[in-house]
């Protein structure tokens, strides 16, 4: 094998050179994946323009991916050369209280793989052992590198703990559509989905969606969530723009008593209005939740491979490694496009999907 491997390296905020580098030298507890396919997401943007994670660049990001096992580490149990893997990308201390109690996304040494430290957006990645999962005959390559936002989704849902045909309103058509796909999956009806691209919402009701709200036809949509839901408003409402504004109307088209999942990420120092009287009055609660971890993983990877969600329709183009900047100015420039796929493979062409 070759010392050295292509990888996009986000050099500073707005430079992007793919160039060679060496390959990363594992220890006795992490393997080597061959990556396969690394989705954009909108994180790789923010690192990107410089809004995130500025101070760990020169940096490799990239944290949604597949591949296959190209080496193992000494220490490590149960994982093979050859075997097809995904990775979650979190990482805490390991003994903290946070870390203890199983919640590694509240450790204050908290990191993830492709944000904090170098990612997949590259031939090759490695990733301690205990993190990795392995992916299922039944599941390709592509869904593979989907689990991680997957995994986000299902931890929010879960957050929401909904019980059976609750009434739910998701705002945003991006991930929006992956929630619409799994509150289907939970039971949930009406499925309600808000945003202005149509062509995005018709994909958000191919996921789920049983109403589709463009706010190009309605500037605001609080007042026709509550037609559709007994002039009451939704029982759950799902955050998934990341503006005050949305976060706002968010709030107030959940009924009394229900409960908002805050999803979509923010500037850092926006300020979303809450009356606290309003608040109090209609007992309505809130839930948070930033990434999958853990088990969300594990759920994810069953959901995708027995095509209880079939996240293909967000599926846009795969492109070779070196159109990394490309893509993801592709994507500012399209909002058609939802996902956007990185191969390193060698030879490879741009395919639309
Ligand atoms: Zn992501
Ligand atoms: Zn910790």
């Amino acid at each position: 094998m070759s010392k050295t491997m292509r990888a996009a390296v986000y050099e500073n905020p707005g430079v992007i050179t793919v160039k060679d580098v060496p390959i990363p030298e594992i220890n006795d507890s992490e393997v080597l994946i061959k990556i396969a396919y690394t989705g954009i997401c909108g994180t790789d943007w923010s690192i990107y323009t410089g809004k995130y994670s500025a101070d760990k660049l020169p940096l490799i990001a990239g944290h949604e991916f597949s591949g296959t096992i190209v080496e193992v580490g000494s220490e490590v149990i149960g994982l093979s050369v050859g075997d097809r893997v995904t990775a979650d990308i979190n990482m805490g201390c390991g003994h903290c209280f946070y870390c203890r109690k199983g919640q590694t996304l509240l450790c204050s040494e908290f990191r993830q793989l492709g944000i904090h430290m170098d990612g997949a957006f590259a031939e090759y990645v490695k990733a301690p052992w205990k993190l990795i999962h392995k992916i299922p005959e039944s599941m390709d390559m592509l869904k593979a590198a989907f689990v991680e936002p997957t995994s986000c989704v299902i931890h929010s849902l879960k957050a929401l703990n909904m019980p059976i045909g609750s009434s739910i309103a998701i705002l945003g058509s991006g991930l929006g559509s992956l929630h619409a796909a799994a509150a289907k999956e939970r039971g949930a009806a009406p499925i309600i989905v808000i945003g202005r691209n149509k062509d995005r919402l018709e994909i958000a009701k191919k996921m789920g969606a049983d109403i589709v709200i463009s706010t190009e036809d309605y500037p605001d949509p609080v007042e026709r969530v509550r037609e559709l839901t007994g002039g009451r408003g939704a029982d759950y409402v799902i955050e998934s723009v990341g503006t005050p504004e949305t976060y706002e109307q968010a709030l107030d088209m959940l009924r009394p008593g229900g409960t908002l999942a805050a999803f979509g990420i923010t500037a850092d120092d926006d300020v979303m209005r809450i009356n606290p009287a309003k608040l109090v009055l209609s007992e309505k609660k809130i839930t948070s939740s930033c990434a999958g971890v853990g088990e969300d993983w594990t759920d994810a990877i069953t959901l995708l491979s027995n095509n209880r969600i079939d996240p293909t329709p967000l599926f846009s183009k795969i492109m070779p490694l070196d159109k990394m900047e490309e893509a993801l100015l592709l994507l500012q420039k399209n909002r058609n496009l939802v996902k956007i796929f990185i191969t390193p493979v060698e030879g490879s062409e741009t395919i639309n999907l």
